[in-house]
C-alpha cells in the first residue's frame, strides 16, 4: 500500500461560519474589476474572491455579520445577493 502524502488540500475560510473547509468544498464569489459580483463557477475569475460553504445559511450569515461587505470592502447591495444567492442555488443541484 502507497503512503498518500499529497494530503496537503489548500484551505479556504467561509465568510459565513467562519470555518476552514478544503477549497473545493467552497464556492468563490469574485468581485471583476469592473465591479461586477459573481460566483465564479471556474475558480479562476479575475478580482478580489472570497469563499463561502455552498449553503444558503452561511450566505445568511455572510450578510448579517457583513463578512460580503468586510470581503470586498464595500456594501453589498441586496440586488446582488439575491443574484448570488440563486446562482449558488443552481450550482447546487448539479
Ligand atoms: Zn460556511
Amino acid at each position: 500500500m502507497a503512503t498518500i502524502l499529497k494530503n496537503k488540500v489548500p484551505q479556504r475560510k467561509c465568510i459565513g461560519c467562519n470555518e476552514s473547509k478544503p477549497k473545493k468544498e467552497l464556492i468563490r464569489i469574485v468581485k471583476t474589476p469592473e465591479g461586477e459580483m459573481l460566483v465564479d463557477d471556474t475558480g479562476r475569475a479575475n478580482g478580489r474572491g472570497a469563499y463561502i460553504c455552498n449553503n444558503p445559511e452561511c450566505l445568511q450569515k455572510a450578510i448579517k455579520s457583513k463578512g460580503l461587505n468586510r470581503a470586498f470592502k464595500m456594501n453589498v447591495d441586496t440586488d446582488v445577493l439575491i443574484k448570488l444567492s440563486e446562482e449558488m442555488a443552481k450550482l447546487g443541484k448539479r
